[in-house]
C-alpha cells in the first residue's frame, strides 16, 4: 500500500527526483513586477506595490481593509493588540497549531488557554469552547472572567488547519455571548471560504501568512484584514513605527511596531495573487486525485468540512495508529516523497506545558495519526 502510494505519488508530480511538500510556483508576473520595483529603487518600506497589494487582497478576501506586514506571526501579534489583549490577559486557542499562533500570544505577556478542534474541520470545536466557557468562566461588567486564574479571557483564536474553515459562524456566536473577540488565524486559508465568505472576515481580524510554503508567497510577509474602519486605521500606524504622516518631521505618538512589508516583497505578491484562482483551481484538481486513489485504500484522505470550499494547502491523510504513521512517515521519507506528521500539540511544548486546557480528546488522536503529503500545483 505504501509502495502504491510512492509510486502514484511519483507518477502525479510526474518525477522520480525528491517531492517537496509545498514548493511555491511562478507562473505570471512575478519577474515584470520585481524588474519594476528595482528600477523606481523603492525597494523597501513604502511603494506603489504595498498599497496595491494591500488593496487586491481587500478586494479577493471581501474585506474593508487589508494592512501589509512582515509576516504572518506579525500580523497574528497586531490582530491581537486590536483585540484589546494585553499583558496578563488569556487568549483561548487550539493546541493543534503551528507555534505562531502561540508565540504571537505570548509576545504580548498574555496566556493561551487550549480548546479541543472539532472532528470534521480540525479548527476549534464550538461545542468544546462553549463548554470550557460555561464550566470555567463568568462574564463581569461585561469582561470574561476565568474564575480560577481571576483572569480576562479577551481573546479566541481559532485556526483554518491546512486550508479547511473551522466552523467559524458557530465560534462567532459562542464569542459574542461571552464578549470575546475573534482573531481569524487564516495563514493558511487564503481562499478557503465559509458558507460562501471568505475564512478571516468572520471575526474582527483576521491574519494571513504569504510564507514560502504557504498558498501564494512574497517570500516573506502577512496580511492583516478587518471590516473595522478605526481597528484598520489603528493596525496600519502600530505596523508602520506610530509615524504621525507629515513631509519632514519626525513625530510618533506611542510605542509602534516596523512590521511593514517591504515594497518588493509585495511586488511578488501582486504576481501571484493574480494567479491565485488559477493556483486554487489546480489545487482541487490534485485534491480530487488523492480522494481518488485513497477511496480504496485502509488510509483515510481528509476531505475537510462539507460547509466550506477549501484551498487544500496541505493536503492530509490519516493513519491507523501511532505505529502506523511512523512506518508511513519513514517508508515515504526515505523513498524522496516529503510527508511530514501534523504538529505536536502546543500544550506538549515546554513553554505551554502549565497552559489550562479543556478535553483534548480529539486533538490528540489527530497528533498520532495525521500527516500531509506533497501538495504542491500540479500543472
Ligand atoms: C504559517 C503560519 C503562521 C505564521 O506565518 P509566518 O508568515 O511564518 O509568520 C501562523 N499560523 C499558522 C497556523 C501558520 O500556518
Amino acid at each position: 500500500m505504501y509502495q502504491e502510494f510512492i509510486s502514484f505519488t511519483k507518477k502525479t508530480f510526474n518525477t522520480e527526483a525528491f517531492i517537496p511538500l509545498h514548493a511555491p510556483i511562478f507562473l505570471g508576473n512575478e519577474k515584470k513586477y520585481l524588474n519594476e520595483c528595482i528600477d523606481s529603487t523603492f525597494v523597501s518600506s513604502v511603494g506603489k506595490f504595498v498599497d496595491q497589494f494591500e488593496a487586491d487582497v481587500a478586494k479577493f478576501t471581501g474585506a474593508k481593509h487589508a494592512i501589509a506586514t512582515s509576516n504572518g506571526t506579525s500580523a497574528l501579534h497586531i490582530g491581537l493588540l486590536m483585540a484589546g489583549v494585553s499583558k496578563e490577559d488569556e487568549v483561548i486557542t487550539q493546541p493543534l497549531t503551528f507555534i505562531a499562533t502561540c508565540n504571537a500570544i505570548s509576545y504580548i505577556g498574555a496566556y493561551p488557554i487550549f480548546v479541543d478542534v472539532d472532528k470534521e474541520t480540525l479548527g476549534l470545536s464550538p461545542e468544546k469552547l462553549e463548554y470550557f466557557l460555561v464550566n470555567n468562566t463568568e462574564v463581569i461588567n461585561g469582561e470574561c472572567i476565568n474564575k480560577s486564574t481571576k483572569r480576562k479571557i479577551k481573546a479566541v483564536v481559532p485556526m483554518h488547519t491546512f486550508g479547511f474553515s473551522a466552523n467559524i459562524e458557530e465560534l462567532v456566536s459562542v464569542c459574542n455571548r461571552y464578549n470575546i473577540k475573534v482573531v481569524e488565524d487564516a495563514a493558511e486559508s487564503l481562499g478557503s471560504s465559509y458558507k460562501g465568505q471568505h475564512t478571516g472576515t468572520y471575526g474582527l481580524v483576521g491574519a494571513f501568512s504569504f510564507n514560502g510554503n504557504k498558498t501564494i508567497t512574497t517570500g516573506g510577509g502577512g496580511m492583516l484584514i478587518t471590516n473595522d474602519d478605526a481597528i484598520a486605521k489603528k493596525a496600519k500606524h502600530i505596523t508602520t513605527t506610530a509615524k504621525i504622516p507629515h513631509p519632514w518631521d519626525y513625530e510618533h505618538d506611542m510605542i509602534g511596531f516596523n512590521y511593514r512589508l517591504p515594497n518588493i516583497n509585495a511586488a511578488l505578491g501582486c504576481a501571484q495573487l493574480e494567479k491565485l484562482p488559477y493556483i486554487l483551481e489546480r489545487k482541487k484538481v490534485l485534491s480530487n486525485k488523492y480522494d481518488t486513489f485513497f477511496k480504496d485504500k485502509s488510509i483515510e484522505y481528509l476531505r475537510g468540512p462539507k460547509d466550506s470550499n477549501s484551498n487544500y494547502w496541505l493536503n492530509a491523510v490519516m493513519l491507523e495508529n501511532l505505529e502506523a504513521r511512523n512506518y508511513f512517515l519513514k517508508e515515504t521519507n526515505e523513498a524522496g516523497v516529503m510527508t511530514r506528521p501534523i504538529w505536536k500539540l502546543m500544550n506538549t511544548l515546554t513553554m505551554f506545558k502549565n497552559a489550562q486546557t479543556g478535553n483534548l480528546d480529539n486533538a490528540e488522536w489527530f497528533e498520532d495519526r495525521i500527516v500531509n503529503i506533497p501538495s504542491s500545483v500540479i500543472i
